[in-house]
């Protein structure tokens, strides 16, 4: 079985997570949970970024200690993300040993690798606390932030260790142009490429006796920078430096936001080249989630809190409505209307529908068995130019392509009813007709319930037990996707899968 270890951008423990955050959980659920299905060994990492400055402020403010602080903010996220059935094999802190050890460690490697590679000198710069970065000027708009204008820039000097990072932009550049570390999509690389081909500065890479971090290998007074520190997590969480972390190293998948692309495309692999590590396959930097084009804004009352738009639908249908309509290549746009008219149509409308009709008329024509007898017929062939589209999608990590390929399936199957309508042949006593009919619509929520995993596993999960199936969509399901088994399944007639709301 082929590996596949993939992380997400582990999140600072200042506040509770949000949509944003949720978009990228559940983006990078759906492709875990896709290569799974696909029969991969997956190796799928989450975490926490618990080292910003940010956090002995939130701490101080709410009365914790640091520690106590993160985590207790730890224990959030993962609730939220428990609730959206992300399936993560691994969950890291920074603030455990494991880490720390690997941090230290990797830090020794590039001093022993090559001494010069990290020197001391001063620095003088503007520093976002929002980014726990020093800010260059480009990045800077009406002296602010770009990322955080609402926040100060605050006016930094001190002496740190600096990391020669101007040393590794061809090979970086060479890395990235040539794909062997690919960056995807290509509007992210070509702004990645943009900045290598301007030069690269060198960069701080600790702060001066800050009581919140890691210590700095042979250094006291100072502290490993947190961005530094938080990009090893990918590393640590294979077992590094123990013998066997290759088992798991280099990641096949970073997915990250795409304002955090220049971490993890030019200083990461730089990191791990003056280290002599293997670097990362790819990286994923998808867009933000954004309401009506715009930032949301807690001022501005446009701020959607992760709870309220997991209680509106569920956990299932806020995952489906990410993925598929505000999408994972760039930003999209969050609104309750939208949200709404998408359950409606495409799940309670669509998917819910076409289940309910076929389990009903499997109970009253045949007591609940799905025919054996039938020969693949029109629905078969639109059901495998559903997988064949969903398959070459998602090999692209192109999420919304593939839900789009799924659902095309449901309008046909919902059409094949009308179409076939099984109560007239029922009626008329053509009883190998409607056979034939029901036998097809069975193997129709056979593929979807396989299909519809990566995006909806609870709602799957569901639909694949009134199938009469066992357990859940797995890869020996989606090897059987040309002539799904079911005949002589018995079904069952669930509860729908999406309720209408009253309010919808
Ligand atoms: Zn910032």
């Amino acid at each position: 079985m082929p590996k596949f270890y993939l992380t997400t951008a582990i999140d600072y423990s200042n506040g509770d997570p949000h949509l944003g955050h949720a978009l990228e959980k559940v983006g990078a659920d759906c492709i875990a949970r896709y290569r799974r299905l696909r029969g991969d060994e997956v190796h799928f990492l989450m975490g926490m970024d618990e080292h910003a400055q940010a956090v002995i402020q939130a701490a101080e403010q709410n009365g914790f200690t640091p520690q106590a602080w993160v985590d207790r903010m730890a224990e959030r996220f993962a609730g939220f993300w428990h609730r959206l059935e992300c399936s993560n094999d691994d969950w890291i802190r920074t603030t455990e040993p494991r880490h720390r050890e690997a941090v230290s460690e990797l830090l020794r490697r590039i001093q022993g690798r090559s001494p010069d590679d990290l020197y001391v000198d001063d620095y003088e710069g503007l520093y976002c606390v929002g980014c726990e970065e020093f800010k260059q000027p480009a990045q800077i708009a009406n002296g602010r932030c770009i990322e955080h204008p609402t926040l100060e820039l605050v006016p930094t000097r001190e002496r740190n260790h600096f990391f020669r990072l101007s040393r590794y932009r061809d090979a970086v550049l060479e890395r990235i142009r040539s794909g062997q570390l690919l960056v995807e999509p290509a509007i992210r690389r070509n702004e990645v490429v943009r900045v290598l081909e301007d030069g690269l500065q060198d960069i701080s890479v600790s702060r001066h006796r800050s009581s919140w971090g890691i210590p700095f290998p042979g250094d006291s007074e100072q502290t490993v920078y947190v961005w530094f520190d938080a990009l090893i997590n990918y590393l640590s969480a294979t077992g590094f430096p123990a013998e066997g972390y290759r088992r798991l190293w280099p990641a096949d998948l970073h997915v990250v936001g795409k304002g955090i692309t220049r971490f993890h495309c030019i200083i990461w692999p730089a990191m791990l080249l003056a280290a002599g590590e293997a670097l990362p396959r790819e990286v994923w930097a998808h867009g933000y989630v954004q309401w009506e084009g715009t930032k949301m804004s807690k001022t501005a009352g446009t701020a959607v809190t992760l709870g309220d738009a997991i209680e509106r639908h569920g956990p299932d249908a806020l995952r489906y409505f990410l993925l598929r309509e505000v999408g994972f290549e760039s930003d999209g746009n969050f609104s309750w209307e939208r949200f709404d008219e998408r359950y409606t149509a495409d799940l309670a409308d669509g998917l819910g529908n076409l289940a309910s009709r076929a389990l009903a008329m499997l109970a009253k024509f045949r007591g609940g068995l799905i025919p054996t007898s039938a020969e693949p017929g029109g629905l078969d062939e639109a059901g495998t130019e559903s997988v064949r589209d969903y398959t070459r999608a998602m090999d692209a990590l192109d999420l919304r392509g593939a839900a789009e390929a799924a659902w095309r399936l449901v309008g046909t199957a919902n059409l094949y009813i009308q179409q076939t309508a099984p109560w007239k042949l029922a009626k008329e006593g053509r009883e190998a007709e409607l056979d034939a009919a029901l036998a097809a619509l069975g193997r129709a929520l056979h593929r979807l319930a396989v299909l519809a995993t990566p995006f909806m596993p609870g709602k799957s999960r569901n639909l694949w037990h009134s199938l009469g199936l066992t357990g859940v969509p797995d890869a020996k399901a989606w090897a059987s996707l040309e002539r799904p088994p079911v005949g002589g399944l018995t079904t069952l007639r669930p509860e729908p899968l999406f309720p209408k709301p009253a309010s919808v």
